[in-house]
């Protein structure tokens, strides 16, 4: 299903125009509008899923399959130094375009960006280590 009010709809459905990489009958991929990096892409589901949590395991598993395949096209493509992949889910993670995504950002020896994503470090005394750890505990 698609949502009328959402642009990352019409992108993916090509509505609006966009600067399209890839493109198959579940997914387009596309360039950031306001990159990180040069070559920042993201992957788009051509279904409507505000975030993981909505989104079918299999299309979860084909959109890591993608991220794969094209972390190796672009770095190959750009010469890069390395590449993050990451996807934000609700706006206490950052997220902002409430249609599932994920980031492709190509990463330049000094490219002005700290080298890793940054949180601070909390320190846990053991008594909450072992409270998370059985919550967590699958
Ligand atoms: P997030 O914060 O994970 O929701 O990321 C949203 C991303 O979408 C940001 O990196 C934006 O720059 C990007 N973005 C927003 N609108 C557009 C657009 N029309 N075309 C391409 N990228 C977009
Ligand atoms: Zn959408």
């Amino acid at each position: 299903m698609r949502d009328s009010n959402c642009i990352f709809c019409k992108i993916s459905g090509g509505e609006i125009p966009s600067k399209t990489i890839y493109e198959d009958e579940e997914f387009r991929v596309i360039l950031d509008i306001s990159p990180a990096t040069k070559g920042h892409a993201l992957i788009l589901p051509k279904e409507h899923y505000a975030n993981i949590y909505e989104m079918p395991e299999e299309t979860a598993g084909h959109a890591m399959i993608l991220a794969k395949k094209l972390a190796k096209h672009m770095t190959e493509a750009l010469q890069c130094d390395g590449l993050n992949i990451m996807q934000n889910n609700g706006e206490a993670a950052g997220q902002t375009v409430f249609h599932y995504h994920m980031h492709l950002i190509p990463r330049y020896e000094q490219d002005g960006n700290a080298d890793k994503l940054c949180w601070n470090h909390l320190e846990l005394s053991q008594e909450e280590l072992e409270e998370i750890h059985q919550k967590l505990s699958l």
